[in-house]
């Protein structure tokens, strides 16, 4: 089992974004910028191309309203989106709220932010999502 299929299911903890039965959001432990967050399938598969047609396209469309939940918390100019995959083998997509191209440089340092502050980002997150 991958560490984020555990997070998925609840295993290890996380700072939950956006749930359904499928896929689910929680933010980046190590984030680029506030609120960047990672959606996941919740059927383990490695390579984000290894998802099925419908899969891939139902992945796309939950990714695009913890977006629009995103952009809603955090005021940025658009959400990017990227994937990497290199470090978890574990499809998963990148949103990361943008000022400029520098906030999708991987290469950048990472934030470090309190607990109680990724949770409230988080909440935040949820609460926008939920009401899409
Ligand atoms: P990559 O596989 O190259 O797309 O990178 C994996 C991403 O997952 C990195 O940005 C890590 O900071 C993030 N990550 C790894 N473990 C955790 C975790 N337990 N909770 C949240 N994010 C994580």
């Amino acid at each position: 089992m991958s560490i984020f299929s555990k997070i998925a299911a609840g295993e290890i903890p996380s700072y939950k974004c956006a749930e359904n039965d499928e896929f689910y959001a929680f933010l980046d432990i190590n984030p680029m910028v506030k609120g960047h967050t990672l959606c996941i399938p919740r059927r383990e598969v490695d390579y984000i191309f290894d998802l099925e047609d419908d899969e891939i396209a139902r992945f796309q469309v939950f990714a695009k309203k913890v977006a629009v939940a995103i952009k809603k918390v955090l005021p940025c100019v658009k959400v990017g989106q990227a994937v990497l995959g290199l470090e978890v083998p574990h499809a998963h997509i990148h949103l990361i709220p943008m000022q400029s191209e520098k906030d999708m440089l991987f290469s950048n340092p990472k934030l470090k932010l309190e607990p109680e502050e990724m949770q409230g980002i988080a909440d935040k997150i949820y609460a926008e999502f939920k009401k899409l």
